[in-house]
């Protein structure tokens, strides 16, 4: 976890996972389907925009105090097995029982090429403020992987939260030929993509 703007009261949180999944088991080709993946996409994209972030606010601080939090083990469990995903956060909301935060988001999978970002149902659900922040900052930015559209519910680091009436939406684009493939690889990636979503979170974050 790293803090930005400590002493600030009004804070908010940007998590990503950092781990990779430890097998490829949406694999076509069986042989490789025991390998780690490698996790450009899915593990490195949310943690290249929130360093890239991090190194951004150096110079120019953000509105609020910033909690950025790397989550370990949300992509552990077996497929189906939805107890053993998620342990990062889950163990880290349950470490925190006092933390305060105003709103916060969630990075997962957001480097594909051909990005698109639709509106998470849960967090449209449950995070309605934040996923309109987050969308009049894509388009005050430009950032046409912003899809005005509604995504299908997902299970993520942001359930956490929500559970405890923290409002914290999901950024993700799900649709991605090479989830959980030993072809996650950062050939299919853009920065354009990664840019897209920093500067929209960096568009969020000027005004309280
Ligand atoms: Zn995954």
């Amino acid at each position: 976890m790293a803090r930005i703007r400590p002493a600030e009261a009004k804070r908010v949180l940007l998590g990503t996972h950092y781990d990779t999944r430890s097998w490829a088991d949406k694999d076509p080709n069986p042989a490789v389907r025991q390998n780690p993946i490698s996790g450009a996409n899915d593990g490195g994209s949310g943690v290249a925009v929130l360093i890239a972030l991090a190194e951004a606010w150096r110079t120019a601080p953000p509105a609020y105090g910033v909690d950025i939090v790397f989550f370990d083990g949300e992509d552990f469990g077996r497929e189906g097995e939805w107890d053993d995903y998620f342990l990062g956060s889950k163990a880290w909301v349950r470490d925190h029982p006092d933390y305060k935060v105003e709103w916060g988001v969630i990075l997962d999978m957001v480097g594909d090429a051909a990005l698109k970002i639709c509106k998470e149902q849960t967090s449209v659900d449950k995070a309605p403020q934040v996923v309109e922040r987050l969308w009049s900052a894509a388009q005050r930015t430009g950032a046409k992987a912003f899809a005005d559209e509604r995504g299908a519910p997902m299970m993520d680091d942001h359930n956490a939260f929500l559970e405890k009436g923290i409002p914290v939406a999901l950024l993700i684009d799900f649709d991605y030929p090479f989830f959980h493939t030993d072809e996650d690889t950062p050939d299919k990636c853009a920065a354009d993509s990664l840019g897209q979503v920093g500067r929209t979170l960096l568009e969020a974050l000027r005004a309280p």
